[in-house]
C-alpha cells in the first residue's frame, strides 16, 4: 500500500514558515492579501473565503472585495487600479472564472506583476521561464514543496504530467524540468495517454476528467499526484482512482486532503514573498 502524501501537514509546515516570517517583521506592519471575487458562483465563494480564513488565521490582512456578477470590466479594472496603487495591499488576487462579460486576459494583465501572488501575468510567466526569481502558480509551488517535504527527488527523473492548463499543467512541467526532471506532458489530443503513464516516476495528474487514471496506467513504485476535484454523488473525488492506485504506486495524494490544502498554504507563502520584497523587508518564506 502506498503511502499517503498529506496536504493538510505540508500546508502546517508552509503556514509555519510564513508566520515566522509574520513575526519577525510585526513591528514593522501588517502584510494585506486583497481578494476579488465576482457574482455567486458557490465554488468559487467558499474558495475566497477558505484563502481569506487562512490569511487571517496566520496574521495576514485578508480583504475580499464582491463585486455583482453585473459589475463591468471598466469598473473592476478600475478596482484593481486602485489595489495596484494602495500600498498597504501586497497581493491581488482575481478569483477565477470571471463572468464571460469580462475578458480573464485584460484582467490578469491588469494586476501589478510586484503584486500578482498567483503568478498569472504574462511577465512572471516569463520570468520563471527564464529562471528570473518571481513567484510561480500556487498549485504546483504546492505540489513541488510537498515533494521536498517527503523527501522525494526529482532530479533524473521521469515526470509525467497530465494537461497543459495555464494554472497547472504548465507550469508544474516548468518547475519539474527546472529541478531537472525530464518531463513529458499529455493532454486531450495525446494518442495512448497509457503508454506515457506507465513511464512516470513521477505522475502528476491534472486533466479535470473524474477517474481518469486507473491502477494499470501507473508504473509500479511511482509517485502519484491527484490534482482534480470532482463531487461525484455527493463525494470528492480525484482524477485518479485511488484505491487501485495506491495499491501499484509508492506514494499517493488522496482527495480531498492531497493538493487542495497546498494551494491555499501557498498563496499565503507567495503573499508573504511579495510583501517583503516590494517593501524592502529582506528575508524569505522558503
Ligand atoms: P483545465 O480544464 O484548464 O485543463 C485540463 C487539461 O487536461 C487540458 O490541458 C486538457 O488538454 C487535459 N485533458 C483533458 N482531458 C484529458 C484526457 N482525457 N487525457 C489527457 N489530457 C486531458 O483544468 P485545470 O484548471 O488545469 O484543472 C484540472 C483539474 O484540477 C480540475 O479538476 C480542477 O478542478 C483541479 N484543480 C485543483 C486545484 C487544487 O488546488 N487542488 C487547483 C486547480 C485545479
Amino acid at each position: 500500500m502506498a503511502e499517503i502524501l498529506d496536504g493538510k501537514r505540508v500546508a502546517q509546515a508552509l503556514h509555519e514558515r510564513v508566520e515566522a516570517q509574520l513575526r519577525r517583521v510585526a513591528g514593522r506592519g501588517r502584510l494585506k492579501l486583497s481578494v476579488v471575487l465576482v457574482g455567486d458562483h458557490p465554488a468559487s465563494a467558499s474558495y475566497v473565503r477558505g484563502k481569506q480564513r487562512t490569511a487571517e488565521k496566520l496574521g495576514l490582512d485578508g480583504e475580499v472585495h464582491h463585486l455583482p456578477e453585473s459589475v463591468t470590466e471598466p469598473e473592476l479594472l478600475g478596482l484593481i487600479d486602485r489595489l495596484n496603487a494602495d500600498p498597504q495591499v501586497d497581493g491581488i488576487l482575481v478569483q477565477l472564472p470571471l463572468p464571460p462579460h469580462i475578458d480573464e486576459r485584460t484582467v490578469i494583465e491588469r494586476i501589478a506583476p510586484e503584486k500578482d501572488v498567483d503568478g498569472f501575468h504574462p511577465l512572471n510567466v516569463g520570468r520563471n521561464l527564464a529562471g528570473v526569481p518571481a513567484v510561480w502558480p500556487c498549485t504546483p509551488a504546492g505540489i513541488m514543496a510537498m515533494l521536498d517535504f517527503y523527501g522525494i527527488s526529482v532530479a533524473g527523473q521521469h515526470a509525467v504530467v497530465v494537461g497543459r492548463s495555464n494554472i497547472v499543467g504548465k507550469p508544474m512541467a516548468q518547475m519539474l524540468l527546472q529541478a531537472d526532471a525530464t518531463v513529458t506532458v499529455c493532454h486531450r489530443k495525446t494518442q495512448s495517454l497509457t503508454e506515457y503513464t506507465r513511464r512516470a516516476d513521477i505522475l502528476v495528474v491534472a486533466a479535470g476528467v473524474p477517474g481518469l487514471i486507473r491502477g494499470d496506467d501507473i508504473k509500479p513504485g511511482a509517485v502519484v499526484v491527484d490534482v482534480g476535484i470532482h463531487r461525484v454523488n455527493g463525494t470528492i473525488t480525484g482524477d485518479v482512482a485511488f484505491d487501485e492506485a495506491a495499491r501499484v504506486a509508492r506514494a499517493i495524494t488522496p482527495v480531498p486532503g492531497g493538493v487542495g490544502p497546498l494551494t491555499v498554504a501557498m498563496l499565503m507563502v507567495n503573499t508573504v514573498r511579495l510583501g517583503l520584497r516590494r517593501r524592502g523587508w529582506g528575508g524569505d518564506v522558503l
